[in-house]
């Protein structure tokens, strides 16, 4: 019996026309060979099994061809390209970096490299995995790689481009592998199938080359186990089984379960699924994969991107027509939320049938939200929370006044600011009034969204500002609740001396004795609605006062649900002029009293020219 050799080395390709998938780089460098414009270093970068290596090793033995064909190929029969193919050349050097990554094994590599070839024109160096070079055996390189002997090439191949330290990176001219594509998997898996005499559908080398995720070296390596184990023969069938994947026709009939929102025949399924030996995040993964062709084949444009074998191509169009664009987004989501938390969850089988329940009411949910075969973008399970303002519960029950006409006041509407700032009144201070405000409305802010409360005052004047409200509440009122503004009450001393007493007793059981002290004897006057004074006896007392202007004023606002009240602390005239004059005045001041009561004096100045330093 011959000795087996994987198809992976078997069928390696031995010149740049067989690689497979990679042509824009093998253009490029054949274009380079035979133009002459070789760089000294090339960086191959790309995922595992695209063909990194392979075409390294094609470069080297091209380049040291003696007899290049005019496509810039090897001619594969010199001594040269026979040296190469049995691996007896001494012109290429391939160094593992995974596994040599110090500094003296770079050592070593850079001084072979001093050496010219003994035979051929080139030495190639490769370095493989190159980003697990240590830094400092990456600096010890750095040397060697900008100015390398005109003999020799390196050839550095990564996994993991970002890993790669800039100043290597700009040495190197960068060749990006693609990824193989599923189509040219099966093609290149077609070939060798057809040189090894194997009988194989074309179904089971898509699903291999599906499963293989664009890494050729994997798809030829499972060519290789399914032939051992089905003897020859690959089928759908064995291929599914070896693979462990699990058949689409499942999703299928799941996908119909649910839509049909049979939860019990959904929940069998999965648990006949699961006796198979697939796992929770397998389903749901494949579910996933599953939701997502469906939702590419929505689309004729974008069906090229799914991601199954020909054979499903027609029943996922055809399904894909039935389901909704919302129902396969939402239950992506789902799946996706259920996939984060599998790790977590410690019921898991209990947390994927959790995901299978969601998403089979989930059809339920939505086609509450189509109208006339409408996509509507509000589902039900959204709609159940709307952006909404924070209801405020009004103090009292006073509705507002359902019969209020629609009549807009426009220049009363300019003065409305639904904002109730208490840092800034929306019309000029009133003029400071001795007369208690009780009898005279003031037409502040709150006053006027306030009006709802159908008191005797209002009821007299308030006429239009009532209409005012109804038709702010028809304007705004879907965007704004202005019904749930807290109504407020207008200032009275009794209740405000109240509040003030009782934060006098407040400031005492704080051992505030000083402030405590000044509000017990400091007079209050109301001036209108949202405005009192308090009168102090000294300018220390103001002070007092001034510190507890924030907290006093939380309380007074609680109380007459108004925001806007503010106060001003006035000092007793008396408290001003017991001050000496002389003591109150500064040194100009002074001097400038002193010329106006004695002429002389600024006389004098004058004539002496005189200076006066204040
Ligand atoms: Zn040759």
């Amino acid at each position: 019996m011959d000795n087996f050799v994987v198809s992976a080395r078997k069928y390696r390709p031995q010149n740049f026309n067989t690689v497979v998938g990679q042509s824009h780089i093998t253009t490029t460098l054949k274009n380079a060979i035979l133009n002459n414009h070789l760089a000294h270093a090339f960086l191959f970068c790309g995922p595992r099994g695209v063909g990194k290596t392979t075409c390294a090793r094609i470069l080297a033995k091209t380049i040291n061809c003696t007899n290049i064909t005019k496509e810039g190929e090897a001619c594969n029969q010199c001594d040269s390209c026979t040296s190469f193919e049995k691996g007896a050349s001494l012109n290429i050097h391939e160094l593992d970096a995974a596994s040599n990554n110090s500094v003296d094994d770079i050592r070593t590599l850079v001084d072979q490299v001093r050496f010219a070839p003994q035979a051929g024109k080139y030495k190639v160096y490769i370095v493989d995995e190159v980003h697990m070079l240590s830094a400092s055996a990456f600096n010890a390189f750095l040397k060697t790689l900008e100015e390398p002997p005109a003999h020799a090439i390196f050839i550095l191949a990564t996994t993991e481009k970002h890993k790669i330290l800039p100043t290597i990176l700009s040495r190197c001219q960068i060749f990006d592998f693609k990824r193989i594509t599923s189509n040219d998997t099966v093609e290149h898996l077609e070939e060798i199938i057809g040189k090894e005499h194997i009988k194989a559908e074309r179904n089971a080398l898509q699903l291999i080359a599906q499963k293989s995720e664009g890494c050729m070296r994997d798809a030829l390596s499972i060519l290789d186990k399914i032939v051992s184990f089905s003897n020859g023969e690959l089928t759908y069938k064995n291929t599914l089984e070896h693979l462990n994947i699990l058949d689409e026709e499942y999703f299928f009939k799941l996908l119909d379960y649910l839509a049909k929102q049979d939860l019990t025949n959904a929940m069998l399924l999965y648990d006949e699924i699961n006796q198979k030996g697939f796992e929770g995040d397998m389903v749901m993964s494949g579910l996933s994969s599953f939701i997502r062709n469906l939702l590419v084949c929505k689309d004729p444009a974008s069906a090229v991107l799914l991601e199954s074998i020909e054979g499903w191509r027609d029943q996922y169009i055809s399904t894909a027509k039935q389901i909704s664009t919302p129902y396969l987004v939402s239950a992506l989501n789902i799946l996706n939320e259920a996939e984060i938390q599998f790790k977590v969850a410690r019921n898991k089988r209990l947390h994927v049938e959790m995901a299978i329940i969601k998403l089979n009411f989930l059809a339920q949910a939505i086609e509450l939200s189509l109208e006339d075969n409408q996509i509507v973008k509000k589902k039900l399970v959204d709609a159940q929370y709307p952006i909404r303002l924070k209801k405020i519960v009004p103090l009292s029950n006073i509705s507002v006044n359902a019969e209020a006409k629609l009549v807009i006041e426009t220049p009363a509407l300019e003065k409305i600011n639904p904002g109730n700032s208490p840092s800034h009144s929306p019309i000029p201070s009133p003029v400071p009034s001795p007369v208690p405000a009780k009898s005279k409305i003031a037409s502040t802010t709150t006053r006027e969204i306030s009006s709802a409360i159908p008191t005797q005052m209002e009821q007299k004047e308030d006429g239009p500002k009532k209409n005012l409200l109804a038709a702010l509440q028809e304007k705004y009122g879907k965007e704004y609740d202005i019904q749930e503004v807290k109504e407020s009450t207008p200032l009275s001393l009794d209740i405000l001396q109240k509040c003030w007493d009782e934060y006098a007793v407040i400031l005492e059981a704080n051992a505030k004795h000083a402030s405590a002290g000044t509000f017990k004897v400091a007079q209050l006057n109301i001036i209108d609605d949202w405005h009192f004074t308090v009168t102090v006896g000294a300018l220390t007392a103001q002070k007092f006062v001034e510190q507890e202007r924030m907290n006093v004023l939380e309380r007074v606002w609680e109380i007459f649900q108004n925001r806007t009240i503010q106060f001003d602390i006035l000092v007793e005239a008396s408290e001003q002029e017991d001050v000496p004059l002389h003591m109150r005045l500064n040194s100009k001041q002074k001097y400038d009293r002193i010329a106006e009561q004695y002429p002389l004096v600024s006389a004098l100045k004058k004539r002496c020219n005189l200076e006066v330093y204040f």
